[in-house]
């Protein structure tokens, strides 16, 4: 079967990117009781992704790519049959598997799970994943929306945890696909006025079209200035920082209002540290500085929310497996919300 390969490390000496390409691996198996083969539909590219490319992660080449994913079970472990799965069944999953029985696990912080492992491989044809990963789509849910259950939960739990109230001024940096997902659902959560800051046109002019009631250039607008015109001088009430982008990380801090909550979730670089004046926002403007890894307790949640939102607009392109250089060339060049693969 066809699968997208990490196929070169980045080079930590010369900065030279990885590289991945299609190749031929065998068919996964079923090797446990609770197993599931399932055919890939669709596999989105998380904007995680081309950081295994960057150097974010130890070396691993050869290996699997990409957590994303719908499909339809094909063949199943006899736990699996038991706990009532079906073949035909069309599913999503959580790639990030933890081992309910540890000290976090019991306590609900199953991200913090040192026995978790995250199955990756979803760019592919076929996958083998344990029943336990995985979550039925609902009816009205088409395979292509699907892919985006784990991005969307992430969006989800990030609003959860920002303890947005309604009437609430909210920003939202980035507009990529969880940033314009949060669009939608922080109209739901009754935020008052949606405001995006986003450098690309394209995504702008797409979280408009989405929910949002202001843009902000971040290269060509005041973006202060900006804030102090939207707010009446009063800053964000919740400040999401979807972009992992250094710069929004510090600018999160000087648009939150007074008892603002600024979360950030994205993934940065290993050794960024953002510089905060405890006296100014921690002590001053009791801001609440927020963390979040992961969305472990909230996929459900996530899947039963989908028929709620409309995440189609958000796709921009759909690739074959065959054309993974060009889709993680496009994912790169940072123009593009979703990209997705038709793994069919
Ligand atoms: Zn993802
Ligand atoms: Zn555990």
């Amino acid at each position: 079967m066809k699968a997208v390969m990490v196929v070169k490390d980045y080079n930590r000496e010369t900065g030279e990117l990885g590289e991945v390409a299609c190749v031929d691996v065998p068919m996964p198996e079923i090797v446990n009781e609770d197993d599931v083969l399932i055919k890939v539909a669709y596999a989105s590219i998380c904007g995680s992704d081309p950081n295994v490319l960057k150097g974010l992660f130890p070396d691993r080449a050869p290996c699997p790519i990409g957590h994303e994913l719908s499909g339809t079970i094909v063949m199943l472990g006899p736990k699996a049959e038991k706990q009532g799965w079906k073949v035909g069944d069309r599913v999503t999953g959580n790639f990030y598997v933890s081992c309910g029985v540890c000290d976090y696990c019991r306590e609900g912080m199953g991200q913090f799970c040192p026995n978790a492992v995250g199955k990756v491989g979803t760019q592919a044809q076929y996958i083998v994943w344990s029943s336990a990963q995985l979550y039925k789509l609902p009816d009205s849910v088409d395979l292509l929306t699907g892919t985006l259950a784990e991005p969307f939960n992430i969006a989800l739990h990030a609003i959860e945890v920002a303890d947005i109230k309604l009437g609430a001024r909210l920003a939202i940096s980035g507009a990529g696909g969880i940033g314009l997902m949060l669009v939608q659902l922080a109209r739901i959560c009754g935020a008052s006025q949606i405001t995006v800051i986003e450098p690309e046109e394209r995504k702008r002019n797409l979280a408009l079209e989405l929910g949002a009631d202001y843009v902000i250039d971040p290269i060509n607008d005041d973006v202060l200035a900006k804030t102090a015109e939207i707010t009446k001088g009063l800053g964000f009430n919740a400040v999401l920082e979807a972009s992992g982008n250094s710069k929004a990380a510090e600018t999160a801090l000087q648009i939150a209002a007074k008892k603002g909550h600024v979360v950030y979730f994205s993934m940065y670089k290993t050794d960024y540290n953002l510089p905060v004046n405890l006296y100014k926002y921690c002590y001053h403007n009791e801001i609440r500085i927020q963390g979040m890894f992961l969305g472990q307790s909230s996929f459900a949640r996530a899947v039963a929310m989908l028929p709620r939102v409309n995440l189609k607009p958000i796709i921009d392109k759909i690739y074959s497996l065959d054309d993974c250089k060009q889709a993680y060339a496009d994912q790169m060049s940072g123009k593009y919300a979703k990209l997705v693969f038709d793994c069919s």
